[in-house]
């Protein structure tokens, strides 16, 4: 049995696929945003959960094989005007992007 320090930690070992005669060939991880984010930004009242929607973000590879984040984001309507809006996730991702601010680097310290 090979000493488990010299060893790159290998993921379809450790999800037990070889078991099943799979390996893993890419990630999803499912998320959520952390920070709350309830108050209208037109009029500062307080916004009413609304579902949530899911978005989907190419982040830099984990063991060498790609990501993708799968992320949960909370809708929500104000009780006073009516305004409708999503959760921020700027800390995340630029708005519309399709990769993470962490995949974005990670891309440029490739090209470098
Ligand atoms: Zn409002």
């Amino acid at each position: 049995m090979p000493h488990a320090t010299f060893v790159r930690p290998d993921l379809t070992t450790f999800t037990r696929l070889d078991e099943l005669g799979l390996e893993v060939v890419g990630q999803f991880l499912a998320c959520r945003v952390v920070d709350p984010d309830q108050w209208c930004r037109r009029c500062g009242g307080e916004g009413i959960p609304r579902g949530s929607v899911v978005r989907r973000l190419a982040h830099e590879p984990f063991g060498w094989r790609p990501t993708l984040l799968v992320v949960t984001v909370r809708r929500y309507r104000c009780g006073e005007c009516g305004h409708v809006w999503r959760q921020d996730m700027s800390k995340a991702a630029e708005p519309r992007a399709k990769l993470s601010r962490r995949a974005l680097r990670w891309a440029l310290e490739s090209i470098v």
